[in-house]
């Protein structure tokens, strides 16, 4: 074994100079927030997915909940969603007081099965919520039939695949809206943030409407003065700050360098572990290119992977797992979901392994990653 000098995390920010002039440039200008460098952010990453509108707010999971609300998402309806997720996937949901359905996983591909989505429909079903998860983007064709077909509502959790592609295509447009996160870990950073892109007008309006209070300018509103607004619905504070999209704007001019590093690294990782049966390495489905967020592996039955995680960590390497099953944390276990109800994702989780990704690794931080690893699952 060799250990790391310093502890690698599994994921981090890259924030060069230019980042921080940009900030600094924001602080010292007419405004920190409500600002030009919203709208230029906002039209920075629909253009660069190809779509008609965003709306930024204040994090990931506020845009999820925004996009709920704009779906009409209330009590009674039900939402289908994948157990291998970030909570906030399933607890934007419940926000909007509706019910999460998990629908299980391909073991291969780790995202969610849309055999299993289309098990999981009813009379009350509303919308899915697919998860591009590790980056690569979700079966979205076929998701998107079924939800036609049902006339259901999707939003693509796209918190991990902000530059991935799908058949030739970047995530944004797949879905009737998609979320991307710039929490620090995510492809590129605000600190904080997070973002709607949808090409319908409706929804694009209910987004703004959530995001700040529920206020707008109404007719009548205009009709009374300048001063004039209205609140129509009950929305909140979810705006995102002038300073941070300032840094997303800078972020997004070198997003296509982090997603080369990115792919670079998962080829070094899918090289060392080819030949090694203890390891099954993350499959691509043909049609995606993956922004490869997270590599993670699965281990053979026969391994402890807590051995591993702790023998691992020892070396310095900041392994990880991503995520346990959404509906085997205590909330939703009080909320009446049982343990079994999604077995390929429950047997995937105890063999699961994340490696770390992220563009501030060298080759050489990889290769001992890698080398570690085999070390350890050959003894
Ligand atoms: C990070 C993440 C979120 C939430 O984003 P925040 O910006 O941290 O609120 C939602 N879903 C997934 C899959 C995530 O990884």
């Amino acid at each position: 074994m060799e250990k790391l000098p310093e502890f690698l995390s599994y994921g981090r920010q890259l924030i060069d100079e230019d980042d921080i002039q940009t900030v600094i440039e924001t602080l010292r200008s007419p405004f920190l927030t409500q600002g030009p460098k919203i709208k230029e952010f906002e039209q920075a990453i629909a253009d660069y997915v190809g779509a008609k509108y965003a709306v930024a707010y204040s994090n990931g999971t506020a845009a999820l909940h925004g996009a709920c609300y704009a779906a009409g998402i209330e009590e009674g309806d039900e939402v289908i969603t994948t157990p291998i997720t970030f909570a906030a996937s399933a607890n934007c949901v419940r926000y909007m007081g509706g019910t999460v359905v998990f629908a299980d996983i391909d073991k291969e591909t780790y995202n969610i099965d849309p055999l299993e989505i289309e098990r999981k429909i009813t009379p009350k079903t509303k919308a899915i919520i697919p998860v591009d998860f590790t980056g690569q983007p979700a079966d979205m064709d076929k998701i998107m039939e079924i939800a036609k077909k049902n006339n259901l509502v999707v939003i693509e959790d796209g918190a991990h695949s902000l530059g991935a592609e799908y058949k030739g295509e970047k995530v944004g447009t797949f879905a009737d809206m998609t979320m991307f996160s710039f929490h620090p870990v995510k492809p590129i950073t605000t600190a904080e943030g997070g973002i709607i892109v949808t090409n319908s007008e409706e929804f694009y309006k209910k987004l703004l409407l959530f995001r700040s209070h529920g206020i707008e300018k109404t007719p009548y509103s205009l009709e009374q003065g300048d001063w004039y607004y209205e609140m129509t619905d009950l929305g909140f504070n979810y705006r995102m700050t002038d300073l941070q999209a300032a840094l997303g704007l800078s972020q997004l001019n070198k997003l296509e360098t982090f997603l080369e590093r990115r792919r670079k690294i998962a080829q070094l990782y899918n090289e060392a572990f080819k030949k090694i049966p203890e390891i099954t390495i993350p499959k691509q489905l043909e049609a995606t290119n993956s922004g490869w967020h997270l590599y993670m592996i699965q281990l053979d039955e026969k391994i402890d992977r807590k051995e591993i995680f702790n023998k691992m960590r020892a070396q310095n390497i900041g392994v990880h797992v991503h995520y346990i099953p959404v509906y085997w944390h205590p909330y939703y276990q009080n909320l009446g979901y049982e343990k079994g109800i999604c077995p390929v994702a429950e047997n995937w989780y105890d063999r699961a392994l994340t490696l770390p990704i992220h563009p501030n690794m060298t080759d050489d931080d990889v290769q001992l990653v890698a080398k570690n690893l085999i070390e350890l699952v050959k003894n």
